[in-house]
């Protein structure tokens, strides 16, 4: 008889002998019934699954018995491993059918055998050299995160890895036992391919390490996380330029010179003077770290003769290397890239249209330019097809809806005919949490602001004992509470920014009543169970700041049309992020939490219901005695 993926999931399923503490739960198997019916028919379906459902088995058991070959992306390179290393083989020994899976990850997590043998013994980094040569006499898959002796962060990695530029392809003498070809041919084999979203989205642009293929093999795809992907998506269909790129550019041409003497003399002074012409341009953007339209400044007279002098610079390079190119392969290689920057650097400055929007963003001595559509929707759409239009589409998140609907998720990707599910979090928010309003905060922008926050938390950390996240929605805020929390409370306080995420996540996971202030990343994909995190205060709604470029053209084009920028793009992008936020404080049947949100606006601005709406079923209090009560109980 054949298997069915609900069947599978209850208490007379594999998964009751194979983990220990498995429970039904109604919402995980109407979900993998619901993915099943997708996979067989093709066609798009947009699930939101709120947190403990279960969403991860309810897509990877139907995808393990559709018997087609399935994509698996999800957000980070830690979810992939998770996924693949520990999910997937539990599900395969459940679903007991000889299924084919494969991990695959972008080019620069993998060892590059050839520079490996080419790299100098560096007195710096001699243990890790000596870790990274042991491991890799032994290694089946070259992935770098198997070494965890060397931190992933480490400059070591950067020369026993490829980029696209340096890698030597099939003409290298280790390509029979590369392991980015053998990962490459292993995941286009594979039934179940797990990638990540950056991975998938270069290869549909065809950017960076993206090598076109993997879409085509494939008869479904499960994006989960899909809330990031209009973001990413957005990336990888702009065009993008850095100061660093162009810096890296003139020293690997320098390289290749020395390695391969074009002997042509004038190729060192130009590039003497691109050099100088980047820093020069950088420096017309002001000092201070900005981001900003490029319209805003283009007019300057300084930056437009910035940027004529880097063009011209840049052009002339291109034009030396064009000749210095016949004199190998290395220089040839650098001679393409110089093509392709001054490609970009053309395009961000003066393709702007409706459709576009040019905008940079200046970080110490770097400089971002950029150029993004407008609309990802349609990019998305011509590419997604790919000549295959019964594919099967999974796009499935813990947070994609507001107020229950589903119409800003799909509106970005152009995903309108696509069925929707909505599957509520199984836990008892009345029972296991509180959500506390505090009274008498002044608006998030008067001056005043983080001190009355301040002033609000302090009473709120002491009844929780610390075991909070404070997040905040700027880096000013955080480092002005920062500064002042400390001497208000007897709890250890973590910083983001002090050490890097996953040291600071494991001393407060190992620091009973800490407090742990974080902004960005710690909104999301943070999974601390237990006691340890027991309050979520949140300081203002996430809203993006109304002066990014992005955002002000995007604002632009729905108004053109008639449309409502603000209720329609920026209120539900922050009740997204706001649930992401919240997202961190259940996250088991035994867990209990308090959640604060300290912004006046959710109750005095009439948006605020959108983003009470959007949230489980949490009973509200405006007292902080009931907070006190809460956490004696
Ligand atoms: S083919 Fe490229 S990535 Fe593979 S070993 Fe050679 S240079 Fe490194």
């Amino acid at each position: 008889m054949e298997q069915n993926s609900a069947d599978l999931l209850t208490l007379d399923g594999p998964f009751a002998d194979l983990l220990e503490g498995f429970t039904t739960r109604d919402c995980q198997q109407q979900m993998a019934a619901s993915v099943e019916r997708v996979l067989a028919d093709g066609g798009s379906c947009v699930i939101e699954s709120g947190t403990g459902t279960g969403k991860t088995f309810a897509y990877l058991v139907p995808a393990l018995l559709s018997g087609k070959k399935v994509l698996v992306s999800t957000g980070t390179k830690n979810l992939q491993d998770q996924l693949f290393h520990r999910d997937l083989p539990i599900v395969r020994k459940a679903v007991g059918v000889p299924v084919t899976t494969a991990l695959l990850k972008g080019r620069a997590n993998y060892l590059c055998i050839h520079r490996l043998g080419l790299v100098d013994q560096d007195a710096r980094y001699a243990d890790e050299l000596a870790a990274i040569r042991k491991w890799a006499r032994q290694t089946h898959r070259g992935d770098i995160a198997e070494v965890r002796s060397v931190a992933e962060g480490s400059p070591i990695w950067s020369r026993v890895t490829s980029t696209a530029e340096n890698c030597l392809g099939a003409k290298c003498d280790d390509y029979d036992e590369c392991h980015v070809k053998k990962a490459r041919q292993s995941a286009l084999a594979a039934d179940v391919l797990v990638v990540n979203h950056h991975l998938f989205f270069a290869d549909l642009a065809l950017k960076e390490e993206g090598f076109g293929q993997l879409l085509p093999g494939f008869k479904a795809v499960i994006f989960d996380e899909a809330h990031q992907l209009p973001e990413i998506a957005s990336d990888f269909f702009g065009v993008i330029l850095t100061g660093y790129q162009l810096q890296g550019l003139c020293r690997d041409i320098r390289l290749a010179e020395v390695a391969e003497k074009s002997g042509i003399a004038e190729l060192i002074p130009r590039l003497e003077a691109l050099e100088k012409a980047i820093a020069d341009f950088r420096l017309t953007l002001g000092e201070a770290d900005r981001r900003a339209a490029w319209a805003s400044v283009e007019e300057q007279p300084a930056v437009q003769q910035g940027l004529a002098v880097l063009k011209d610079c840049l052009g002339v390079v291109s034009q030396v290397m064009e000749v210095a190119a016949a004199a190998g392969e290395a220089l040839g290689n650098v001679w393409q890239r110089t093509v392709d920057l001054n490609d970009r650097l053309e395009m961000i400055t003066s393709r702007a249209s409706t459709d576009y929007v040019a905008w940079f963003e200046t970080h110490n001595r770097n400089v971002i330019l950029r150029l993004t559509p407008v609309d990802v929707a349609s990019a998305f759409r011509e590419r997604r097809d790919n000549g295959d239009a019964d594919r099967a589409w999974v796009y499935t998140s813990a947070t994609l809806a507001v107020n229950g609907s589903f119409d800003f998720f799909q509106a970005r990707l152009g995903l309108e005919d696509a069925q929707t599910e909505l599957w509520d979090s199984p836990f008892d928010f009345q029972q296991q949490a509180l959500l506390y309003i505090p009274q008498g905060l002044p608006q998030p922008f008067a001056p005043d602001y983080t001190q009355a926050l301040v002033d609000t938390i302090v009473p709120v950390l002491e009844a929780s004992g610390g075991r909070a996240f404070v997040l905040f929605t700027s880096h000013r805020a955080l480092r002005e509470v920062a500064q002042s929390l400390p001497q208000r409370i007897d709890f250890p306080v973590l910083v983001q920014g002090t050490a890097p995420r996953s040291q600071l996540l494991t001393q407060f996971r190992d620091t009973a009543h800490g407090v742990l202030l974080g902004t960005g990343s710690f909104w999301e994909g943070v999974d601390v169970r237990g006691e340890a995190l027991s309050c979520v205060i949140i300081d203002k709604l996430p809203f993006a700041s109304p002066a990014d470029p992005v955002l002000q053209a995007r604002g632009a084009a729905m108004e053109a049309e008639g449309r409502n920028p603000f209720f329609e793009y920026q209120v539900p992008n922050a009740v997204i992020s706001l649930k992401q936020g919240v997202g961190r404080l259940i996250r088991g049947t035994d867990d209990r939490g308090l959640l604060v949100l300290c912004d006046p606006r959710l109750l005095t601005k009439s948006y605020g219901k959108y983003f009470m709406k959007s949230l489980p079923d949490f009973p509200v209090t405006r007292e902080l005695a009931d907070v006190q009560a809460f956490f004696v109980e």
